[in-house]
């Protein structure tokens, strides 16, 4: 990653703190007010769906070999496949079919709506000493496909939601296809977006030998991923990730299996009348804002942009540093959570409000329209102040 542009956030190390004081201010607020006094919009805070008697049976041997035979039979119905994987995160699913599948030397290659990709492709590929591609224009990933290609990846729905159009999905497909290459959908929050919202079909049953979904989004998971696909490559894949620890232990697999269960497209699409609501609300005030599927959100230009029609910006705060400010001031002042507060290091600094979440079901759109509208404007005196700056975002006051 290029961390030579911003300035209080300086790198991963910076990133890794950050969330630490998150999760703190997190911590002390529940201490102070209670669960229910914060609303969290990251659209993944997941859920550890359990009861007493699944807690029970996990405690012993039979507990987990009940739930992978549940998970078989949920997580096929909800990304087909022949077999399923469940793995500790997305983003080890990524590294375990990379480390499977693609040879040094190799190509990989990356189709998506919309940069950037998850760090999580070239980080993995740079590991096995791949070399990486990625694309987002149909024509370019034509010019560019060559035959030592060992793996081609595609994203369904981008970290800020922008979805793959199913004519690119299908193109993209019948390329890998032709050349006898096998296809990864990286589908993280697309396996119930592009679905739900959309009306796409599952990246299975597009042709993709292998899905990867993460189960805290959109959903009520645990943080994990969930992998389905070819059995013959499940199987490399599952081996390659016992040998590293990537896979899933049976306290996720449970809460997984609950989580799908649970699930409903219907819920995510009852999110889009608040969404409406919201985003008249916030374009007769701001210009910064765009629409997500289930929410709106401000990009990292557009907050500069939106902050300098108003003032100046110390000359040590990047466009990064305002995302992360931003995300602190609604967490400290407003108790609203979004995810450039508690994000890994490499993510997206995007502020997204997705109305998605289960902490939306009850929210009054009026009440959070006055919290964006209060929270930007202390960003806007935090904003000139460096100090101040530093103090949101490494202290816990
Ligand atoms: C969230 C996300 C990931 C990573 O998921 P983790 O569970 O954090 O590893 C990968 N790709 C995309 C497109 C995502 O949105």
């Amino acid at each position: 990653m290029l961390f030579g542009d911003y300035m209080l956030i300086k790198n991963s190390l910076d990133e890794m703190k950050k969330r630490e004081i998150s999760l703190k201010v997190i911590k002390s607020i529940i201490d102070k007010k209670g669960k229910n006094s914060l609303c969290d919009l990251t659209g993944l805070s997941g859920g550890f769906l359990a009861t007493q008697n699944d807690l029970n049976l996990l405690e012993t041997y039979i507990g987990p070999a009940i739930f992978e035979e549940e998970l078989q039979i949920v997580g096929k119905e909800h990304l087909g496949g022949e077999k399923i994987f469940a793995v500790n995160r997305t983003s080890s699913g990524i590294l375990a079919t990379i480390l499977a599948i693609v040879k040094k030397n190799t190509k990989v290659i990356h189709f998506l709506p919309e940069f950037p990709a998850h760090p999580s492709i070239p980080r993995s590929c740079k590991l096995v000493g791949a070399k990486y591609s990625e694309f987002d224009n149909i024509d370019d990933f034509k010019n560019n496909f060559s035959e030592d290609t060992s793996l081609v990846v595609i994203t369904g729905s981008t970290m800020d939601h922008k979805i793959l159009e199913m004519n690119d999905f299908k193109a993209v497909i019948s390329i890998a296809k032709n050349n006898n290459i096998p296809v990864l959908v990286d589908d993280a929050s697309g396996a119930r977006l592009r679905t739900a919202i959309y009306s796409q079909d599952k990246a299975i049953d597009l042709g993709a030998d292998l899905v990867v979904t993460s189960t805290d989004k959109l959903m009520m998971g645990p943080r994990g991923g969930l992998m389905a696909g070819r059995s013959e490559l499940i199987d490399k894949i599952k081996t390659k990730a016992h040998q590293f620890g990537l896979e899933a232990q049976p306290p996720s697999i449970l809460a997984m299996v609950k989580g799908l269960e649970e699930y409903d497209g219907n819920n995510l699409r009852e999110s889009l009348s608040k969404k409406e609501k919201l985003v008249l609300l916030v374009d007769n005030n701001f210009s910064m804002f765009e629409g997500t599927p289930t929410g709106i959100m401000v990009s990292e230009k557009s907050l500069e942009k939106e902050v300098l029609l108003n003032n100046e910006i110390n000359p040590n705060i990047s466009s990064k540093d305002l995302c992360f400010l931003w995300a602190m001031i609604l967490l400290k002042q407003e108790n609203i959570i979004t995810i450039p507060a508690v994000s890994m290091p490499g993510a997206s600094p995007t502020i997204r409000f997705d109305l998605a979440a289960n902490d939306a079901k009850n929210l009054n759109i009026n009440f959070l329209f006055d919290k964006i509208n209060s929270s930007f404007k202390t960003l806007l005196s935090v904003s000139k102040d460096e100090n101040l700056a530093r103090k949101v975002l490494f202290n816990i006051e």
